[in-house]
């Protein structure tokens, strides 16, 4: 990791130890409103409580003139805690949905997975995920879906079973909102380095791999989660080498 932290000390806490922010990604395309996952929640949701957080999504949708109420979409990478923050929130003592007028789009196998009876029970499950089935709010997909004629999810699994990316094509452009496929950006220029979280280590290195070449190939303009603020960047080619460019 010395040559990674010696280029790109931004990424990094400290040497060895990667800096991870919590990003969620807003779309819009063509009158409509797509959000990609709520993040870390407001300061009382599970994520936000343990990690002493206090979530700034719907201050960063104001400040950009997007009320809940305009989201038509919420596009989920995955079912972990800290990408599901905001999905409901507490209103004169009852929870509710974030953005009312939302599609929340899951994919089939996350949702199997949580609702697994092998899998212990987790509260942010109960408390984020479920209430979406009672709100009407729920839309779960698989194989590849069309969110809007720009906007494509692409079942990339490994992270978690259901792991989807969102593939942007608009006029001669293409971007993907990666989710976890990668949590730093080391990751991309090398695909076997190993993000702990992921389920199956094996089918995360995989996805990394050919999702990687597809990104560079097609000089994809990447939205990664995880990644240092703004979260943009591309895969180019130095003397052979793959690296990351923030943009
Ligand atoms: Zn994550």
């Amino acid at each position: 990791m010395g040559f990674y932290y010696e280029r790109y000390p931004e990424t990094f806490r400290e040497r060895g130890v990667w800096r991870e922010e919590f990003g969620c990604y807003l779309l819009m395309s063509k009158g409509r409103v797509v959000l990609v996952d709520t993040g870390v929640g407001p300061a009382d949701s599970p994520f936000a409580k343990n990690a002493g957080l206090d979530g700034r999504l719907l201050a960063g949708l104001r400040a950009v003139g997007i009320e809940p109420e305009d989201v038509d979409t919420v596009v989920f990478t995955h079912l972990h805690l800290d990408h599901v923050g905001w999905n409901v929130v507490m209103e004169n003592g009852e929870r509710t949905v974030t953005f009312p007028n939302a599609k929340y789009v899951i994919h089939q196998e996350d949702w199997d997975s949580v609702h697994s009876p092998e899998m212990e029970r987790r509260p942010f499950v109960e408390e984020c995920v479920d209430p979406l089935v009672e709100f009407d709010a729920l839309e779960l997909v698989s194989g590849e879906h069309t969110v809007t004629d720009e906007m494509t999810t692409l079942h990339t699994p490994g992270h978690t079973p259901g792991h989807m990316c969102l593939l942007v094509s608009s006029g001669n452009q293409k971007a993907v909102i990666l989710g976890d496929v990668a949590a730093h950006p080391a990751q991309l220029m090398q695909p076997d380095v190993a993000f702990m979280y992921d389920a199956d280590k094996t089918m995360a290195r995989e996805t990394r791999r050919w999702l990687s070449d597809r990104m560079e190939a097609e000089g994809m303009t990447i939205g990664a989660s995880h990644f240092a603020e703004p979260g943009f960047g591309r895969i180019v080619r130095l003397d052979g080498r793959r690296l990351w460019q923030a943009l």
